[in-house]
């Protein structure tokens, strides 16, 4: 016998039904299994939501239940041909009938108790259970609808009822026995021994699976969901997450306690008890591998998977009287216990001066408050502090069994944390080494999961997340070289390049997925307006692992945000100079804050463009080189400049010329002026270990006087005629000396 559960999400639509009779069919004829159906897909949610509109007096409840009703009608029509019909849809009118009169009672009375609740939400599991069983026998199937309340027998703790597996094994095996044919039951619904309607926790289909299977001694438990199988990690969050081929219980219980939603947690112990495999199989790709889930851990991979749970509020409890008393920490747990609240995580530094507990958001509050209680005298004579709370945490939780001996898990963990910025409240690590767990911000989330996932199944593999501001004649170029390496990076380098961000000075966008840059890229078709802290905003909403912002503008007010940008723990990759160049004062704080982050600045292009200047120097110095004197030709365009010169062209024409192909900046006088040159010598003096300011800096304009102010470049052009002879005339004094004319920088003892 096999027992195989298919969710919601399995039976969402008729067409998803169809598919799951045909597996249900076919596996009926090679083995002997039963059924277990949750709720259609959203039911029990929707069901849930009634239950609190009615009891808050809001009366768009019915609307809901009318839609749901519709939903249910639907699938009768779709699911049963029509000469069947009638009994099914009486009775999911029946039963509407009956959810509305109860949901008129706890809007009346405004009151919904969780013993009610239970009831309505049972709902969801009767009418699909019954509808697919009449679509069974439709198909010819000789299948029997069994509810399961009359055989899965629970205490009265409504909501997340405990299981009485003595009486229940008995009344399963019995109605077994007596009912011949394809049992179908309903998940998540049990009773009290009074027959109240209790339920087993949201998403508890699973359990009842696994209930029945230890029960009945099943051979094997099927859960066929939506996805491929229990995943390195949660594939809403985490595009790239992996199928996990073989799991232990144990693993599969810590990963689906800390959010891995697709089974449920408590649906391991059952089945571990009587060594009963496990299979996650995904309806819509039926031939898939899927999970084995059985006492065996599978092999390979030090951490299996990695799972996040958010809404967490964590809580310090702080005071000398937690200090070597023995039996303090005894009562702070039995203070929470008595609130019945659950605790997620705990965490205590071996002064034993604080202790921390991870609690779900809802419970923090009263969670407290049970605390305080306990240690009021306490607190009064200052022995305990008043408790903290932190709201919006999440627990980010790596598991696997082998990591038990194996060093480097929590190193490869926390560094992967540390260098994507993400702040870490509390840790915990239970002695079985089979999770490690750490306590975030919520919006650090999805963040975390990625950089984890990355640094544990993807090691060889690293996406680059690109923020990429000015595309302009240099953006786009780089834009060009990005997309033709990208193929080869992806290939040779495991390196997958995404540009997220594009800005140039009127527009922005942005993709998380990456844009299409094959084609070059156009910020035409936007509308949204540049701002530079929208930018930076964006890039921090985004937080997305392994960010680079890529500066390639020539802009003050980009490069005064570096600072932040690094802080952030996002790096930096730019040819402007103006950051290297400005007050030394900024230059040092810049320094600074690199020294203590761990992203990196690069700036290799600032001078000498693709020549690895800087980087030389740097590693001169960090080898204990003095530097004595550099003597350079800096400038790019005022050397085009004074080749042609020696070519025999006239000043003004070359200048001209130079500026035509673009060899220049817009205005000429930019360049001419020295003053480019004087900001790359000055950080080649500044890498040197000098601490010069650019006023320090003796700059021989090559712009004369009487041109400086012309208005516009044409005016500045014409008026430079005057003065071809005297750039002649030096390049004629120049030649006589058996010499040349450039435009040189020289850094001489300091
Ligand atoms: P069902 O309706 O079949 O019970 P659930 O929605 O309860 O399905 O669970 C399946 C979902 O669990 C998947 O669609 C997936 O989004 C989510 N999930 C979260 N974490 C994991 C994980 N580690 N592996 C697989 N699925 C996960
Ligand atoms: N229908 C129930 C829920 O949504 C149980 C389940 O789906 O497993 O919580
Ligand atoms: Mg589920």
């Amino acid at each position: 016998m096999k027992i195989v559960k298919f969710g919601g999400s399995s039976i969402a639509s008729p067409d998803f039904v169809n598919k799951v009779l045909d597996i249900v069919i076919e596996k009926s004829k090679r083995d002997g299994i039963a059924i277990v159906f949750s709720a259609f897909a959203g039911v029990t949610e929707v069901l849930s939501d009634c239950c609190k509109m009615a009891e808050a007096g809001d009366i768009q409840y019915q609307p809901q239940l009318k839609a749901l009703e519709h939903k249910h009608l639907n699938m009768v029509k779709s699911l049963v041909p029509v000469q069947n019909q009638t009994k099914v849809l009486t009775f999911v009118k029946v039963n509407f009938n009956e959810l509305e009169g109860l949901l008129q009672g706890i809007f009346l009375l405004k009151e919904c108790t969780k013993r009610t609740r239970d009831f309505v939400l049972s709902f969801g599991e009767r009418l699909s259970a019954f509808t697919l069983t009449e679509s069974l026998k439709s198909r010819g199937e000789k299948a029997v609808f069994i509810d399961s309340r009359s055989i899965i027998r629970t205490d009265n703790h409504f909501g997340n009822a405990k299981v009485d597996f003595e009486t229940s094994n008995a009344l399963i095996v019995e109605a077994f026995k007596s009912n011949p044919g394809l049992k179908v039951v309903t998940g998540f619904i049990a009773s009290t021994a009074h027959g109240e309607t209790t339920t087993l926790g949201r998403s508890g289909s699973d359990y009842t699976a696994a209930i029945l299977a230890t029960a009945l001694g099943a051979e094997s438990l099927e859960i066929w969901t939506d996805v491929n199988g229990m995943m390195t990690a949660d594939p809403r969050l985490v595009k790239k997450a992996l199928t996990i081929p073989e799991l232990s219980y144990i693993e599969a219980l810590e990963l689906s306690h800390f959010g891995a939603k697709v089974v449920f947690p408590a649906t391991m112990q059952p089945a571990m008890r009587k060594q009963i495999p496990v299979h996650i199989k995904n309806t819509f790709n039926p031939t898939g591998e899927g999970t084995l889930i059985s006492a065996k851990a599978g092999n390979g991979t030090l951490v299996r998977g990695i799972s996040s749970m958010k809404g967490v509020t964590l809580l310090n409890i702080q005071g000398a009287c937690l200090m070597d008393v023995i039996g303090a920490g005894k009562r702070v747990f039995e203070a929470v216990a008595r609130g019945s609240i659950n605790i997620v995580l705990i965490s205590q530094a071996s002064s034993e001066y604080s202790i921390c507990i991870a609690v779900s958001e809802g419970e923090g509050k009263r969670a407290k408050a049970l605390i305080e209680e306990e240690f009021v005298y306490e607190i009064k004579t200052g022995d305990m502090e008043e408790v903290t709370i932190s709201k919006g945490k999440a627990v980010i939780a790596a598991v696997g069994e082998n990591m038990k001996q194996h060093p480097g898990a929590s190193g490869t963990m926390f560094q992967a944390l540390g260098e994507n910025n993400i702040n870490i409240y509390a840790i915990a690590q239970g002695s079985s080494e089979l999770n490690i767990s750490a306590v975030i911000d919520q919006q650090d989330m999805t963040k975390a999961l990625n950089a984890l996932h990355e640094a544990f199944f993807l090691s060889d593999r690293k996406v680059l997340h690109i923020y990429l501001v000015g595309v302009g004649l240099i953006g786009k170029t780089l834009l060009k070289m990005i997309s033709a390496q990208q193929e080869k990076l992806q290939r040779e380098n495991l390196l997958e390049v995404k540009v997220v961000g594009l800005a140039n000075s009127r527009f922005m966008d942005f993709n998380e997925d990456g844009f299409n840059i094959a084609n070059g890229f156009s910020l035409d078709n936007t509308h949204q307006k540049m701002s530079l802290t929208r930018f930076r905003e964006m890039m921090n909403d985004m937080n997305l692992s392994n960010t680079v912002f890529v500066d390639c503008t020539a802009s003050e007010e980009v490069a005064s945000c570096y600072q932040q940008v690094l802080e952030a723990n996002m790096a930096i990759v730019t040819p402007n100079k103006k950051a290297n160049s400005s007050s030394l004062e900024k230059y040092h704080a810049l320094r600074k804050v690199i020294g203590k982050g761990n992203a990196r600045f690069l700036y290799e292009t600032n001078v000498a463009a693709g020549l690895p200047v800087i980087g030389t120097l740097q590693d001169l110095i960090v080898s204990g080189d003095k530097v004595l004197r550099i003597e350079a030709v800096l400038s790019g365009s005022m050397n085009y400049i004074f080749s042609r010169l020696e070519e025999g062209l006239p000043f003004s024409e070359v200048v001209k010329e130079a500026r035509e192909k673009g060899f220049t900046e817009p205005d000429p006088r930019d360049d001419l002026s020295g003053a480019d040159v004087a900001r790359k010598i000055l950080i080649l003096a500044r890498e040197s270990g000098l601490s010069l300011e650019f006023s320090d800096i003796e700059v021989e304009s090559m712009v004369p006087e009487d041109t400086a102010s012309a208005e516009s470049v044409d005016e500045f052009l014409t008026l430079l005629e005057v003065h071809n002879a005297d750039f002649q005339k030096r390049l004629d004094t120049a030649r006589n000396e058996g010499a040349t004319l450039r435009f040189m920088a020289t850094l001489d003892k300091g």
